[in-house]
């Protein structure tokens, strides 16, 4: 069963019943992680027994569904904190500040034609949210394939779960292996006889996490003569860099995965499991792994509900290996691959030619075959570059960009 959360926002504020419900929820959450601490358990239906009849007593009315999923959040939240506890990070006595509540999908009522919720806060007593409800959101409410799942609401906003079981995936005509760098992914498309090299960039990624670096490290510096104020700081920094980034990446994987659905191709990826970043620490930064880790996450997760095949494989020597001769070279310097054999190619295209080469070897590219003969050196065919964005990085070093 693959599930999507839907971000959607209010269209008012949040009625005062539905407030005090969150208030309450949330102190039910407090409560029975703090009952589950002390009776060392964690699981939903243990803080349930344990706790359920007090609160009943202190909030007779509430509606019981209601405070059973409270239940489910406080023990997700206790293994959370035992995880830590185990390893062996310093972690406080867990408290939920934040408020929020949810309600499993018997819980509550969707019109997704109008978008407006009913949710029952207690006996004779429910309130409306009304969603603002886009084109995006409309594919999922119009998607009758799709079922409803948990609701998750926040103060303005809400997070509905829509779930289907995963599509089977077709039967791939042609494949795509790419190369996942920094900057870019790199690759090749081959169908039939014909191999062509393509491109995603997505050079902005890198300057976004350079820029948030710096802009980090200034503010320590400025704000070193209190801790408090310094990681608050920084805290909305970091958290403004993975919104801008987790933006792009999303338009990146969106034109792939557009591209591989219109050829009806399998999606070859190297399998980033196992590398780690360099040893010197200003590279080791520079090099941070996990924008590229994420945009894999994001591949594979959108292929998955559409229904798109998609195969990882190792990339040990792929930047190294000739694909016509099978020499792997010593070092992998420069832009360029050249071979004693007289192969020659842009570097990270040919590692994307050997993992395909690994993967047709490995039978996981569903039968098809290639050529490294059949390339084309002279085609190059551009999935997504940053013009293709709705907005791109201003070229300027100061300033605050706003949130994406
Ligand atoms: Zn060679």
């Amino acid at each position: 069963m693959l599930v999507k959360g839907v971000v959607f926002y209010l269209d008012s504020d949040l009625p005062f019943e539905a407030r005090s419900l969150l208030e309450d929820f949330r102190l039910a959450v407090n409560n029975a992680v703090r009952a589950g601490l002390q009776a060392r358990v964690t699981s939903r239906n243990a803080l349930c027994r344990l706790a359920y009849k007090d609160f009943r007593q202190e909030h007779p009315r509430m509606y019981a569904q209601h405070l059973v999923s409270a239940f489910e959040v406080a023990g997700s939240v206790l293994k959370n904190h035992c995880r830590r506890a185990r390893k062996g990070v310093t972690s406080r006595i867990p408290f939920t500040k934040r408020l929020m509540m949810k309600a499993e999908n018997q819980a509550y009522k969707l019109d997704r034609r109008s978008g407006i919720i009913d949710l029952p806060i207690r006996a004779g007593c429910h309130v409306e949210l009304r969603l603002i409800v886009s084109q995006y959101h409309r594919k999922y409410l119009d998607d009758m394939t799709l079922s409803l799942g948990s609701l998750t609401v926040l103060p303005d906003r809400v997070i509905v779960a829509f779930r289907k079981d995963a599509p089977k995936r077709y039967a791939p005509d042609s494949v795509i292996s790419l190369d996942t760098n920094e900057r870019s992914l790199d690759g090749v498309f081959v169908e039939g006889d014909v191999a062509k090299a393509i491109k995603a960039e997505f050079p902005e990624v890198a300057i976004i996490q350079q820029r948030h670096h710096d802009r980090r490290r200034m503010l320590q510096k400025k704000k070193a003569h209190d801790r408090r104020i310094s990681s608050r700081l920084c805290k909305r920094e970091g958290a403004r860099e993975h919104h801008r980034i987790d933006y792009r990446l999303h338009q990146v994987a969106n034109s792939v995965l557009k591209f591989a659905e219109e050829k009806k191709s399998a999606i070859v990826l190297e399998d980033l499991r196992g590398m780690r970043p360099k040893r010197n620490k200003e590279l080791n930064r520079r090099l941070s792994m996990w924008p590229r880790r994420k945009l894999h996450q994001i591949i594979e997760y959108k292929a998955q509900w559409r229904g798109i095949p998609v195969v990882k494989v190792d990339p040990r020597y792929s930047s190294r290996t000739c694909p016509i001769c099978g020499r792997i070279q010593g070092s992998r310097m420069g832009a360029e691959f050249k071979c004693e054999c007289g192969w020659r190619l842009d570097r990270h295209i040919n590692a994307s030619i050997n993992l395909l080469q690994t993967a047709i070897s490995k039978g996981m590219a569903g039968g098809l075959w290639f050529n490294p003969g059949a390339f084309q050196h002279d085609v190059m065919m551009i999935l997504y570059e940053p013009a293709m964005a709705a907005r791109s990085e201003p070229n300027g070093t100061s300033g605050i960009v706003g949130v994406t």
